[in-house]
């Protein structure tokens, strides 16, 4: 082990100052923060503050320049100690930990996002029609929420009181908390409650609001619903939030979509779904009908000969595309419905349809059974 004073690369009748500021030195070149992985650069921090330990201690000194390192570490001849890195490191903190200027060197700093105080989100959920999300629509809704104070306009101060510096973070807004560890400097910083981090109170509390320069309201909110919305989609209105206090920032509102049942449509994404129930002569000789859609009643041809469940395709007829130009289609189950009653005139005209029909052959009777 080399000599203390040569490791600090001080003389043997260095002062206290000259010492720390040599220490000071080295281990800011070898401070393991600055050198990652390398170990020749810690060793050397080891050593500076193996060093330093003994030559800043008075007594430790005297018995290391009487006696060489077997004085200061233990019993004499057990060989030197193990001065490991965290010993290191504790040193170096104690030598230097509340010194100026190292909290920003190595000092590992927490800080909370100094906040500027913002009001909070709020959030409210709008059930629309399904004929109100293919045409858009604008709603009006009622908010219960913080808005700025109208007798101290958001200062929170009584009238003719001004605000003053917050006497607990003395206008910082932050408090500060040093603590040491093993790793090194730990500087947290909390938000003043006092001032809410704005580093400021009022000298005199409004009335109205009690200093919080604000003061809840039911307030009407309008909101344009773009077409296409679903059901789980949110938009956010921007500073349409609760008030933050003091005539701090405003927070959002966040407007979610939800949709309500449809007596007779079912949404697919951008297609609307319709069962159309239809008679076995209607489908048998074909025809046009009246359907119900999304944006009124259109006409749809239903050719003959179509099997029922098929399904026909209304172009255009869906939904339409959220922040898009294209549009949904609708699809029309056609259902055949067998009548469950016949009159007297639809019996003797079944009886003689059967007539007719009464020829079909085997082979068009059967089929294989499936779904
Ligand atoms: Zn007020
Ligand atoms: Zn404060």
């Amino acid at each position: 082990m080399a000599d203390y004073y040569d490791i600090l690369g001080v003389d043997h009748n260095a002062s206290e100052e000259e010492i720390k500021k040599a220490y000071r030195q080295l281990a800011l070149r070898y401070h393991p923060d600055k050198n990652p992985g390398d170990k020749s650069a810690e060793t050397k921090f080891k050593e500076a503050s193996e060093a330093y330990e003994v030559l800043s201690d008075v007594q430790k000194r005297a018995r290391y320049d009487r006696y060489g390192s077997a004085g200061v570490n233990g019993a004499p001849g057990a060989g030197g100690f193990e001065f490991d890195l965290s010993d290191a490191l504790r040193t170096f903190m104690s030598g230097f930990g509340g010194l100026g200027g190292f909290d920003d060197l190595f000092g590992t700093t927490t800080r909370s996002r100094r906040r500027t105080e913002k009001g909070s989100d709020l959030r409210v959920t709008i059930s629309l029609t399904y004929e109100e999300i293919a045409s858009g629509v604008e709603k009006t809704i009622r908010v219960k929420r913080y808005e700025l104070c109208n007798t101290c306009g958001g200062s929170g101060a009584a009238k003719g009181g001004g605000q003053i510096t917050c006497p607990q973070c003395g206008g910082s807004g932050e408090i500060r908390q040093v603590q040491r560890s093993m790793l090194g400097q730990i500087v947290h910083v909390h938000e003043c409650r006092n001032c809410g981090g704005t580093g400021r109170v009022v000298e005199q509390p409004c009335r109205t609001c009690h200093g919080e320069g604000r003061t809840k309201v039911t307030s009407e909110v309008s909101i344009k619903v773009p077409t296409g919305v679903a059901a789980g989609n949110y938009m956010t209105l921007n500073g349409e939030g609760n008030q933050g206090r003091r005539g701090t920032q405003t927070g959002d509102l966040l407007v979610m979509f939800n949709e309500k049942e449809h007596p007779i449509f079912t949404r697919h994404g951008r297609d609307v779904l319709l069962t159309l129930n239809v008679t076995f002569t209607e489908v048998a000789l074909g025809t046009t009908v009246e359907v119900p859609t999304l944006d009124g009643i259109a006409k749809l041809k239903i050719p003959s000969g179509i099997q029922s469940g098929h399904i026909l395709r209304m172009r255009g007829k869906g939904f339409p595309e959220l922040r898009g130009r294209g549009r949904g289609d609708e699809l029309v189950r056609v259902q055949v419905v067998v009548p469950s009653h016949l009159n007297d005139r639809q019996l003797s005209f079944y009886e003689e349809l059967r007539e007719i029909e009464s020829s079909i052959v085997e082979s068009e009777r059967y089929g294989k059974f499936s779904g």
